[in-house]
């Protein structure tokens, strides 16, 4: 206290000296006061016990000092803010205005001092909100690259860093879907709706209650305070009905739009049931602010999701593939062995050797027996037996053996306890030493059942599963076919030797294909970052900021345009491992590190260049000038390096280092945009190649991109407008031109082009997911065609069911339902199916295969010889026809008896084994035909009858013949 008076200087003109004590009093009291309100009352208190009269009021600036200076005696101001002074009057006696002067000091030093003290506190407060936004940026930008979590749980950390922010207990994200109109809520945390108040996640807007949300949605802008305000706010003229909304009635409500190009893509918003947190107008820009990151994160994330997924599940498939071609081969080479068998072997004794061999190679067969019974079948004899206990068994009249018992039921897969159970039952007794696992199967041909084959084992380190009885039923029925297949022995081994090279040949362009999709996918990963700047310029580095990089990308992009030698280019870079930096050694350093950054690449860079910070660690350059991407990559080459040696900061070394994209100008680029999102594109892809490197973003692959992504889009639209159509093609009697069915193909009617063919379309449609329902559609329509078409005559139409329909577990249930329908007979359906719905072989596709024969729907074997030639299942499965792959037909020339037509010759011998009718596809030519007929096949389809018609064509008027 005692300072301030010492302080003090002298007043100047004081015919009397000031009270010590009372200025002593004044000082003290002022000096407690802790507020501008609380100083001007103390002050008003004690200068009237000091200077009785003395008036002191609170007066806006400049207007009470002119009206009052003669009039009421001496006065003295003290500025209080901007916009207000105190006014000090005193009521006229000269002596105590050096008293009044020396209050009047006071108690401006005590203004002077308050007001920095609130200043103080105001930066303060300042600094630390910049902080921690700051770090909710990083964070958000952060769970973009974030691969692995789910995006479950990056909406989690989201919440969790708005958090941070603002008060949001009650807190949920919310996307738009213009094409259904619809939102979903991707994110809901609510302290008094637990549950979201919807019964999906997925609302259509014409379901939403009229309240906050939907008109946030629909009009895009930010909404705050109670629903009574925020009904005040929005333009209710709008729709019919009040605004409503669902859910507790909040105290406050804040919600504000994604937007991407401008368009509502989804909201974000707060809400609270407690007085004591309501928002304000700084919270309503924060949130704007955040949810434009917020937005960016997404879309990266949900880019990169899908492309993780897409990508897993293609090479899924191709493991899948490659190992049922490994199991493909290992059957071929037994089948060749026991094809082989009747000429390499002498006696029939060694005959069962090898057979035990090839069954050695195949599964667990140190105990190994072949039963056969006799012409009438009454008597069982054991002609080859290979035992740990046992050396021979005696023939037998048909009793209760585990044989017999596999014989009866077509086979038998039995450990210890099954065979347990079955004896308790009194269904078998077991001869010979007791086994831990027993497997038989029938030997069948086509047309009778003549033994069996066995294998078992005594010890438990061995046992059969279901794969081991498909294998065993596999070779028996082989075996049991071995003389037979004598004859046709040559042909079928040079067939296969095609048929691998076939395999082989599908492999490898399957294995490109895959590639090619993969790289198409990583093209249209679209990364965009949309930091908006209000000004040009970034205030931590003093970079350009993106606002200014995207106004020279635009000059750069309208020079090249005018003048294609002016080539420029864009390098995209962001910091490896920089929040790690920042984490660990604070953001205040972080900061710096940034601004070393933007030095370093500036010093790489020409006068004409511009290196941009694009927020968070991100950094973009412009080159002007580039002719090349080696001239670019050279530049990048360099940043990489420079970036590379340490940084000096707080006395501490830091490394980082950095993975560049590069985009290259060229003439389909329209906007900046696209550049910065291609360079950030192939940054991302020199990251996935182990960073620390450039990537230039390939115009070639945009390109692919593009048209994929446009025949997609024309899919959907033409699915919507029901464009795909089934055109039919004849199925003609080889020998009489007569038709005994069609085939329903699928034609696309574009609108803007001409008819398409499957094969312009079908691949994209398989992979977008949108075949089966295009599927459904050709087939409602054959449905609709089928009476008209097939009925008068007994003849069938075929439509092609794609394997994709077999995970469908109603796919039966469905198709004769549609039957039902519209009255076709099911018996005038044929499915035309490929191997590959039959390799699945799982129970349900049985079941599926067997309810369509079960209702008298024929199943044809399509494309016949290009599969993955697991010939295994085919004689599990009863089959009408099988037609052979016209790439096959097409090999048929004049030279009919060379290699050419081996294929053909094996695949008609294995038909006729099996007792299926073949049909040939593809048959162009009467030559065709007539080889074909020479060879056995009696029934075609190919361009010498007709290509495939539109309905009209067939109906009305007789049954149509082809000259034969
Ligand atoms: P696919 O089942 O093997 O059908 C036979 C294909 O051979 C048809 O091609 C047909 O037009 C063509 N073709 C017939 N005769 C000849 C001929 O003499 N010479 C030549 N060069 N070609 C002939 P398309 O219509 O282009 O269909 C291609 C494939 O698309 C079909 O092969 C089938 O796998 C698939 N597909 C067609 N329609 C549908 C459908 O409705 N659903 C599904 N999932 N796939 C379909
Ligand atoms: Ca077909
Ligand atoms: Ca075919």
């Amino acid at each position: 206290m005692a300072s301030n008076i010492q302080t003090l200087p002298a007043p100047a003109a004081v015919s009397q000296p000031p009270s010590a004590a009372a200025l002593l009093k004044l000082s003290g009291e002022l000096w407690s006061a802790t507020n501008l309100v609380s100083v001007v009352a103390t002050a008003r208190a004690l200068l009237d016990e000091l200077v009785p009269g003395t008036k002191v009021q609170r007066s806006a600036r400049g207007i009470g000092t002119q009206v009052t200076a003669r009039a009421f005696g001496p006065q003295l101001q003290i500025p209080l803010s901007r916009r207000e002074l105190l006014l000090i009057t005193a009521p006229g006696e000269d002596d105590c205005h050096g008293l009044l002067q020396a209050a009047a000091r006071l108690i401006k030093a005590r203004v002077e001092a308050l007001r920095k003290q609130i200043a103080l506190a105001d930066s303060v407060e300042h600094l630390g909100r910049s902080e921690r936004l700051q770090r909710a940026l990083y964070a958000i930008a952060d769970q973009a690259s974030t691969v692995n979590a789910d995006v479950d749980a990056m909406f989690h950390t989201l919440h969790g860093i708005v958090g941070t922010l603002m008060y949001a207990e009650n807190f949920f994200i919310a996307m738009y879907d213009e094409e259904h109109d619809s939102v979903h809520f991707s994110y809901w945390a609510d302290s008094k709706d637990t549950q979201l108040p919807f019964t999906t996640r997925d609302v259509s807007m014409a379901d939403l209650p009229h309240g906050p949300t939907w008109y946030l949605i629909r009009e895009g802008k930010p909404l705050m305070g109670s629903m009574q305000s925020i009904a005040r706010q929005v333009d209710v003229r709008k729709v019919d009905g009040p605004f409503k909304f669902s859910g507790s009635d909040p105290v406050d409500w804040l919600g504000v739009p994604l937007l991407h190009d401008g368009k509502v893509v989804g909201c974000v918003v707060v809400q609270s049931y407690d007085e004591a947190h309501h928002y304000t107008d700084q919270d309503k820009t924060l949130l704007i602010f955040v949810a434009q990151h917020i937005q960016t994160a997404l879309e990266r994330r949900l880019a990169r999701v899908e492309l993780e997924r897409r990508v897993s599940e293609r090479t899924e498939a191709l493991q899948q593939q490659v190992l049922e071609r490994q199991r493909g081969e290992r059957l071929q080479e037994a089948l060749f062995r026991i094809a082989e068998l009747t000429n390499t072997t002498d006696s029939i004794e060694a005959f069962y050797g090898t057979v035990h061999q090839v069954v050695s190679g195949l599964l667990y067969a140190r105990n190994f027996y072949i039963a056969l019974t006799s012409e009438d079948g009454s008597e069982m004899t054991f002609p080859y037996l290979a035992d740990e206990y046992d050396d021979s068994r005696q023939p037998r009249k048909l009793g209760d053996g585990l044989t017999e018992y596999a014989l009866r039921h077509g086979a038998l897969l039995a450990d210890a306890s099954e065979i347990a159970r079955l004896r308790a039952a009194g269904e078998v007794t077991q001869h010979g030493h007791d086994s831990v696992c027993w497997l038989g199967v029938p030997l069948a041909c086509a047309e009778r059942t003549v033994g069996v084959l066995a294998v078992q084992s005594y010890s438990p380190e061995h046992r059969y599963t279901q794969r081991d009885q498909e294998l065993l039923t596999f070779v028996s029925y082989h075996i049991a076919n071995a003389l037979e297949r004598m004859r046709a022995k040559e042909s079928l081994r040079q067939a296969y030797a095609q048929l691998e090279t076939r395999v082989d040949e599908r492999t490898r362009a399957l294995a490109l294909v895959n590639r090619n999709l993969r790289d198409q996918i990583t093209e249209r990963e679209r990364i965009e970052a949309r930091l908006k700047h209000e000004t040009l310029h970034d205030s931590l580095t003093g970079l350009p900021n993106r606002a200014l990089l995207m106004q020279r990308l635009g000059q750069a992009l309208a020079r090249y345009h005018a003048d294609p030698t002016r080539g420029f280019a864009v390098l995209f870079m962001d910091l490896d491992r920089f929040k790690v930096i920042n984490d660990s050694v604070g953001h205040l350093v972080g900061d710096d590190l940034l601004f070393q950054v933007g030095k370093r690449i500036g010093a790489c860079l020409k006068p004409d260049d511009m290196v941009a910070r694009l927020g968070g660690d991100e950094f973009s350059v412009l080159l002007e000038g580039i002719a090349d991407a080696d001239q670019a990559g050279r530049i990048a080459a360099r940043i990489i390096d420079d970036l590379n040696a340490p940084f000096r900061l707080a006395s501490k070394e830091l490394f980082t280092s950095t993975s560049i994209g590069v985009t290259l100008a060229s003439p389909h680029y329209q906007s900046p945009e696209e550049l910065l999102r291609d360079a950030d594109s192939a940054m991302y892809r020199a990251k996935a190649e182990g960073r620390h490197r450039w990537v230039v973003f390939g115009d070639d692959l945009r390109k692919e991109a593009v048209s994929l992504l446009e025949v997609e889009n024309d899919l959907r639209r033409g699915v919507k407008r029901h464009e795909f159509v089934p055109y039919y093609q004849p199925i003609v009697n080889l020998d009489d031109g007569s038709v005994i069915g069609y085939e329903a193909l699928m034609r696309w009617r574009h609108p803007r082009r001409s008819i398409l063919l499957p094969g312009d379309f079908l691949a994209v449609a398989e992979e977008t997911g949108l075949s089966e329902t295009m599927d459904w559609q050709i087939f409602e329509q054959v449905c609709r065609d089928a009476n008209a078409l097939v009925g008068r005559d007994d003849i069938f139409v075929g439509i092609n069911l794609s394997a994709n329909h077999f995970r469908d577990p109603k796919l039966d249930q469905r198709l004769l339902g549609l039957l039902a329908e519209y009255g076709v007979p099911a018996s005038r359906l044929r499915v035309e199916v490929t191997e590959r719905a039959l390799l699945e072989n799982t129970p349900e596709v049985k079941r599926i295969f067997h309810a369509f024969r079960h209702a008298g729907i024929g199943i044809s074997l399509d494309d016949f010889g290009t599969g993955y030639s697991s010939l295994s299942y085919l004689h599990q499965y009863t089959l009408q026809t099988l037609k052979i792959d016209r790439s096959f037909v097409a090999d048929l020339t004049r030279d009919d008896t060379g290699g050419r037509t081996t294929m053909i010759r094996a695949i008609l011998a294995m038909a006729e084994t099996l007792s299926i009718p073949a049909i040939a596809e593809g048959v162009e030519t009467t030559l065709q035909r007539d080889v074909l007929r020479k060879m056995g096949c009696r029934h075609g389809q190919g361009f010498l009858y007709s290509k495939a018609q539109p309905i009209d064509v067939w109906i009305g008027g007789d049954a149509p013949v082809f000259s034969s």
